[in-house]
């Protein structure tokens, strides 16, 4: 049987590891930490349950596709909801409530700009047909050629890659608050909407027509669902294993060390991030220098506060973002000029509110999110004095005292990303989705200097988020098996 060894135990080595498995390899998975799941870990405190990382569970069609291509369905492994409202933003005069039709988000829009739905209708659908070229055609290409972009569909949209999401809301809508609800899904891409090629607005089709979904118990779920499936493939699952060493021999992977131990594989898959990846080969195996990843943008890095109050919440909803201060202002403190963020914006979740797993009877379970520059200072009393600064905001914006109700909060923050995942400046999702890094232009999901040696996850193709990560986890045992083939 032909061996993988595969590093990291996130959603893209997980989804690896079980397409593997399913066509008879002998695959192993080796994680540092003790739970596996990678940045979309699991805490349960004092009856609160916190999903430490991904909390949106958009593109459901993705998630389905997956356990189908293993004959079962999420229904086998998880209950999916669907929220509704999908999400609440408040802004600095108002706050827009995203319904879970697109009949109710048509309403919602009006009310803040009239005329505004007919527009609405007509970008979404174009989102439509970006979303059915990306998801069916597109990010199914393992990225190794400029050629797998030029389809007869992306040639008639060629100009959506060179404007900008932010150029192509701005022309449809004029009120700001509409213009910042159209930009927020491309943040998840992990760039500024004015430097995301407008293409990309496939995931306001993913937010307003597919809507927000909830899995019963948290987003861990879905990473117990791979785990169960890639066991039942045959798939052995080793954590607290700290992979040191990817070895090399007339240049091509013998295999991995481990705390120490040298574990032998025919082929090696790395789903921990890339630049770490290449730190456990000797330089002369690296594809990428230093200079080349000080050179990328990255995804922001995030502080966050994992929160249990004893009492329920008013006025919000299970998702809720704070945009009640200079969207712009926030982007350039984390893009342009990296700094702490003077006013920042944040995001709230309270899983609570629509599943009563999540905390103790009366009880909510908050998870606060403020996106920041990468390896910014991290210390605890910035920590604190961020916390203050949004629960503040928080109490203010939704009419109500919470702050002496707080029975449990943890934090974490850059260097707990570098420590706990080696991620490259502490990045919390990645690298970001901006035109010259998409596809190929993206470092490689094969070694080109190391024979057998493969990379998957998110700072690869076809990027960050949950859905891509499955993805590109396929794309890669696909790659593997290709060459085996060959
Ligand atoms: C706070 C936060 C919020 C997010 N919100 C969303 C969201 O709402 N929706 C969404 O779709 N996406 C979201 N994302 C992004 C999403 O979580 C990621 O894109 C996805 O989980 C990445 O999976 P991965 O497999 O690429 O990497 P990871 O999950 O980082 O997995 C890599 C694994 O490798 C392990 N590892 C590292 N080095 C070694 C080593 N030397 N030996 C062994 N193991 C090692 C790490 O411990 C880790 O388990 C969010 C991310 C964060 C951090």
């Amino acid at each position: 049987m032909t061996k993988v060894s595969i590093i990291g135990s996130g959603f893209s080595s997980l989804s690896a590891a079980c397409y593997l498995a399913k066509d008879g390899y002998e695959v192993s998975v080796f994680e540092k930490n003790n739970s596996i799941g990678g940045r979309a870990r699991q805490i349960k405190k004092e009856g609160f349950t916190f999903d430490i990382g991904p909390s949106w569970y958009w593109m459901p069609d993705i998630f389905e596709k997956f356990f189908n291509d293993f004959g079962k369905s999420t229904k086998d492994y998880y209950e999916l909801d669907k929220l509704s409202p999908a999400y609440k933003i408040f802004f600095s005069d108002d706050e827009i409530t995203i319904g879970d039709t697109m009949d109710k988000i048509c309403d919602e829009f009006e009310r803040i700009e009239s005329g505004s739905s007919k527009p609405l209708r007509k970008f979404i659908s174009q989102a439509q047909e970006n979303y059915d070229i990306a998801i069916n055609k597109i990010v199914l290409k393992p990225g190794l050629s400029p050629l797998e972009l030029v389809t007869k569909d992306t040639i008639t949209r060629i100009d959506q890659f060179f404007k900008t999401i932010s150029s192509q809301v701005r022309k449809n809508f004029k009120n700001p608050k509409l213009i910042s609800t159209l930009e927020f899904p491309v943040l998840f891409l992990g760039a500024k909407p004015s430097k995301t090629p407008s293409f990309y607005s496939f995931m306001n089709f993913a937010d307003f027509g597919l809507g927000t979904w909830h899995p019963k118990g948290g987003m861990y779920e879905v990473i117990k669902a791979m785990g169960d499936l890639a066991e039942s493939l045959g798939v052995t699952i080793h954590t607290n294993s700290a992979v040191n060493e990817i070895n090399v021999l007339e240049g091509k992977t013998t295999g991995i060390v481990v705390n120490g131990k040298t574990i032998k594989s025919d082929y090696v898959l790395s789903g921990a991030d890339y630049c770490h990846s290449e730190t456990l080969l000797k330089p002369q195996f690296r594809q990428y220098s230093e200079a080349y990843w000080e050179k990328k943008t990255f995804a922001p890095s995030s502080l966050l506060f994992y929160v249990g109050f004893d009492k329920k919440l008013n006025n919000v909803e299970h998702h809720n973002l704070f945009f009640d201060t200079d969207f712009e202002a926030h982007a350039e403190d984390i893009y342009d000029n990296p700094k702490w963020p003077e006013e920042p914006l944040f995001y709230v979740n309270f899983p609570s509110i629509t599943d009563t797993r999540m905390a103790p009877k009366n009880c909510e379970t908050g998870f606060f999110l403020i996106p920041i520059a990468p390896n910014l200072e991290d210390t605890e009393q910035l920590r604190q004095q961020y916390f203050d600064i949004i629960i503040e905001r928080f109490e203010r914006k939704t009419a109500q005292k919470v702050v002496d109700n707080i029975i449990f909060k943890e934090s974490f923050c850059v260097k707990d990303f570098k420590k706990e995942y080696n991620s490259y400046k502490g990045n919390a999702y990645g690298m970001a989705n901006t035109l010259m890094q998409t596809a190929f232009l993206r470092p490689n999901l094969k070694s080109k200097k190391v024979k057998n040696l493969y990379f998957t996850g998110q700072l690869t193709v076809p990027g960050p988020g949950v859905p891509p990560s499955l993805i590109s986890g396929k794309l890669a045992a696909d790659l593997i098996k290709k060459h085996q083939s060959n």
